[in-house]
């Protein structure tokens, strides 16, 4: 087996595009120059535009997480009552954010595999009117759901101020955000899943109702204080010294993406999903999730007849190709297949082919070839490139 090869499927870090790890090898300049402030004011309106946000798109130098916990700092007073709609373990990671600042916090729990519904939110306000803010996760990347976060949203706004909050490091840059139309408050994404750059770098966009709260509110914070990353912003600087070469890689991977066109971006993944869904039908080995809660980012195979970690063993071992396990409950359970970013459908009929031999010698009964059978015909329905 080739030894430096990796076929990397999990649902991040997902693959760097070769232009990108070039552009990230540039020689370091000062972060306080006229090159870092011309690179951010290219990088400000195209972040925007993947977050369909008119407000800037702060970029902190840190994980995922960090964003939300920004969120949390920021948007939250210590004694607010907040709703957490968690229907997987990264919903439970913003509740344990929630919990760890003492704020009053109460769930929406969806079985793991299914999203949230508007109905879920009805109820939840009519039993707790005080709710100051929702905080949900659009791709629960451990069980592939896309909650619909458009409906969602609206039903708060309906009913009321609270913010809505939302955490979308697994999807955003690959599904449609529409965060000012939608009405969301906060939108936080991350560098590593579909924006096809490492880990590093955490995006947050704010609107002009959750500044209002964040202006006002007690709580401590100081590296996470969105109001200094705002501030300096808007200059084209930053508060502290940025990951500069992180920066160099987005502002490629951003350019990618418009080459490409945003409304192709969606469209590739979207495809990507419907390849890989098609697929285990075929094969009759269960997804966890139905068509109407899938993410075009990432797919849950929950299988039957063979044991998803035996499949791993043999997808690592034979083809140097890394698929995901489960996570918490769902833990040697299902497997994961991340099909985000920098990720083909010819990278898709690769993994399915692959993923096929490792079923069959996993001990599951499938018939080798459907699955990439299924896969080429749903390419054929949409094809033009
Ligand atoms: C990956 C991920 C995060 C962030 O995790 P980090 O390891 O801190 O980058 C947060 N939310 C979701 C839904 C994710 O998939």
């Amino acid at each position: 087996m080739l030894t430096d090869q990796q076929i990397l499927r999990i649902p991040g870090p997902s693959p760097i595009p070769p232009s990108v790890s070039l552009a990230m090898a540039q020689p370091m300049i000062g972060h306080r120059g006229q090159s870092t402030s011309d690179m951010l004011s290219v990088i400000r309106p195209k972040l925007k535009r993947v977050f369909g946000t008119e407000q800037e798109v702060l970029i902190l130098t840190a994980s995922g997480t960090a964003g939300l916990e920004a969120a949390v700092v920021n948007a939250v007073a210590p004694h607010d009552e907040v709703l957490v709609i968690v229907s997987g373990a990264f919903g439970e990671r913003f509740a344990d954010i929630c919990k760890t600042y003492n704020i009053q916090t109460h769930l929406i729990e969806t079985e793991w595999g299914k999203a949230a519904t508007v109905s879920d939110i009805t109820e939840a306000f009519e039993a707790h009117p005080n709710i100051r803010a929702v905080f949900m996760t659009y791709c629960e990347t451990s069980t592939g759901v896309l909650n619909p976060v458009k409906e969602l949203a609206a039903e708060i706004r309906s009913r009321s101020e609270a913010l809505i909050i939302v955490d979308g490091v697994s999807c955003i840059g690959g599904v449609e955000t529409r965060m000012d139309e939608w009405g969301l408050d906060i939108v936080v994404s991350g560098s590593q899943k579909a924006f096809m750059l490492p880990a590093g770098l955490a995006f947050i966009a704010v609107s002009d109702r959750a500044w209002n709260k964040i202006e006002r509110n007690p709580q401590p914070r100081f590296y996470l204080d969105l109001k200094k990353h705002q501030d300096n912003l808007i200059k084209d600087t930053t508060p502290f010294t940025p990951a500069l070469s992180l920066l160099f890689g987005l502002q490629k991977a951003l350019e990618l993406m418009e080459e490409e066109g945003l409304v192709n971006v969606y469209a590739r993944h979207d495809r990507l999903m419907k390849m890989t869904r098609s697929a285990f039908k075929a094969l009759g080995v269960p997804l966890l999730t139905e068509d109407k809660d899938a993410s075009p980012t990432v797919t849950a195979v929950k299988p039957a007849d063979f044991d998803a970690e035996v499949l791993r063993k043999v997808l690592k071992g034979e083809f140097a190709m890394e698929v995901a396990g489960g996570q918490k409950i769902l833990a040697n359970k299902i497997f994961r297949i991340g099909h985000m970013g920098y990720c083909s459908p010819a990278d898709m009929l690769q993994a399915i082919a692959a993923i096929e031999i490792a079923i069959a010698k996993a001990g599951g009964e499938i018939q080798l070839g459907s699955g990439v059978r299924a896969a080429q015909q749903e390419y054929l329905k949409g094809a033009n490139g």
